[in-house]
This record gives structure tokens, C-alpha cells and sequence, in this order.
């Protein structure tokens, strides 16, 4: 029996043997931790039948074990190298069923995804899919977002980050990481972070750490009104992070009575700073301002 693609010596075997040279420009990190992988897996509670998407396989490390827990797996890739070294290195054989029974390599940018097309063949789209990804970091929030925004009946995204990037997503108010990102994606999801990864746990090994966070739709959205003018409100509110929130609201009300007027309206103090007003405040805010 083989010992995992993503251990550190079948990873090594594979680069040899396919001269594969990791691409930067695709974000291309191999896992080689079992322990990260499996906790992955494990984080996206894979169970066998799971119907997963997998965004960017690479030499396979976390496909293989998605299969092995009994998922079906739809991957994007974008590597026109990489498809014959994923037919050939992943099992041929998983639990009795051959490799394209349980496996489509779609070779296509995952903005450019149209699911309910590349999926309908392979996937019984009346039941939910999981979203399980190493993500390329270059393109985390517009992946998150396209998602997110897609027709795609998801039960949850488990997904590897930046570490950074997790904790913008995972942030509460009053802290550092707290600002646009974290409203425009706690808005419509519940974020929780399941672990963390260092930076040696892949090859080559980024400059930094990372996070595996899981993101589940909201049960009940709140209702940010006009979504295109609510992201507005909550960047311009941050366009000065370190300014107070009356001084960045200048932009939307130059009437300094006006705008001690709106923030009394909301119950804010006059000095408050834009990290510390919670969701529901913004919301507030960026109705009272719809006409702005
Ligand atoms: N899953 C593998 C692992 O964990 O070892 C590889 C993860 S690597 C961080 C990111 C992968 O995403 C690479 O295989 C890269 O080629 C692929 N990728 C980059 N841009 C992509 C895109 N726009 N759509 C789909 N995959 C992409």
C-alpha cells in the first residue's frame, strides 16, 4: 500500500518523477502534514457519499484523502499539467468504485464556474455539496465571494487561508482584524476557524502561516438593504481606519450638526471609532444613509 501523496517523501517522489516546478503565479503550495490534511477532512465532517468541490487539487494530497473518507470529488484546476499526474498518482481503486466513478477534474477557473453546467453530469444537484479547498491565496476573497454569491446549494466551506485573512473573516468588533471583510462575509455566514497550519507543513513552504476556517450559510440573513450600497457605507466608514467614525462619515454628510444628529439617532458615542460599532449598528447606518 502507498504511503499518502501528501506526506513529505511520496510528494518529493512525485516532483522527480513529473519535474514538477511549483507555479507562484498559481499559488501553488503543496500539503505534505497528514496532520493538516486530516484536519481538514475532518473540520469539513466529510462522511462517505459527501458531495464535495474541491478548488485547486494539485499533485491531489487533500483529494485523496477526500476520497478515501468516501466523498465524491469535483475538482477545479486551472494546471494543464497537473491532470495526468492526478489520474495517475490518486488510487484507481476507492471502496470497490474506480477513480472516475468518484472523481471529475474540471480544468477551468473557479471564478469562471458555472456549477449547476459543470456539475450537473456528476453530481445529483438536488442534494447539498461541500466546499473543501487548499485555496491559491492570491484569490481568497474573490473565491469566497463568488461562492458565496453562486446558485450553489452548500451545507458549508472548509477552507484553507492566509492566517491573516482568517482573522479578518473570524473578527470581532473593537479588534484589529475587524473591518469590511469581515461585515461583507459575517453578513452572510457563519465563520468559525477550525485550525491552524504552519507554514512549514508545505512545499515549498510561504512566508506565512495559515487557517482553516468554516463557513456556513446563515440560517436567517439580516437584511443589509441594498447590498452594493451597504459594502459602500462600511468602506468609506473605514477609508480612515484610525480617524473616528464622524470624521469618515464627512463624506456622506458634510453638515457637522447633521451627522451629530444621525450618530445620536443611532445611539453612538460622538468619538466612536469604526472598528468598534458592531453589524447591526452598520446596518442601521447604511439605512439611514440610503438616500446618500
Ligand atoms: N490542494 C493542493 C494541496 O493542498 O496540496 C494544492 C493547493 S495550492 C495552495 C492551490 C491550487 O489551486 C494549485 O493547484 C493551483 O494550480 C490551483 N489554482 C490556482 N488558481 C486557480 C483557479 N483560478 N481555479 C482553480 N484552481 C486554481
Amino acid at each position: 500500500k502507498l504511503i499518502p501523496i501528501g506526506s513529505p517523501v511520496r510528494t518529493q517522489a512525485i516532483i522527480n518523477r513529473y519535474f514538477v516546478k511549483a507555479k507562484k503565479n498559481l499559488g501553488q503550495n503543496f500539503l505534505v502534514d497528514q496532520g493538516a490534511i486530516q484536519g481538514i477532512v475532518q473540520a469539513a465532517k466529510v462522511v462517505p457519499g459527501d458531495q464535495v468541490i474541491e478548488i485547486g487539487p494539485g499533485i491531489g494530497s487533500l483529494t485523496e484523502q477526500l476520497l478515501l473518507a468516501g466523498a465524491k470529488v469535483a475538482a477545479y484546476e486551472v494546471d494543464q499539467d497537473l491532470p495526468p499526474i492526478l489520474q495517475t498518482e490518486l488510487p484507481q481503486e476507492i471502496k470497490g468504485q474506480k477513480l472516475d466513478q468518484v472523481f471529475k477534474l474540471i480544468m477551468k477557473d473557479v471564478l469562471k464556474a458555472d456549477f449547476g453546467t459543470d456539475l450537473a453530469d456528476f453530481f445529483d444537484l438536488k442534494q447539498p455539496v461541500k466546499v473543501v479547498a487548499n485555496l491559491p491565496y492570491y484569490i481568497t476573497t474573490p473565491i469566497i465571494f463568488a461562492l458565496a454569491e453562486s446558485d450553489l446549494n452548500f451545507t458549508s466551506l472548509t477552507l484553507m487561508m492566509q492566517k491573516e485573512v482568517a482573522e479578518r473573516l473570524a473578527a470581532h468588533p473593537g479588534s484589529k482584524a475587524y473591518g469590511p471583510l469581515t461585515i461583507a462575509v459575517q453578513t452572510q455566514m457563519q465563520v468559525e476557524t477550525a485550525l491552524e497550519v504552519n507554514h512549514r507543513s508545505f512545499m515549498p513552504a510561504p512566508k506565512v502561516d495559515s487557517s482553516v476556517v468554516v463557513l456556513k450559510p446563515l440560517a436567517q440573513k439580516p437584511d443589509v438593504g441594498d447590498r452594493k450600497h451597504f459594502n459602500r457605507v462600511v468602506k468609506t466608514c473605514f477609508a480612515q481606519r484610525r480617524k473616528t467614525l464622524n470624521n469618515n462619515l464627512k463624506v456622506f454628510e458634510k453638515d457637522k450638526e447633521q451627522r451629530a444628529q444621525l450618530l445620536a439617532d443611532l445611539g453612538l458615542d460622538p468619538q466612536i471609532r469604526p472598528e468598534a460599532v458592531t453589524i447591526p449598528q452598520y446596518i442601521e447606518l447604511a439605512q439611514k444613509l440610503s438616500h446618500k
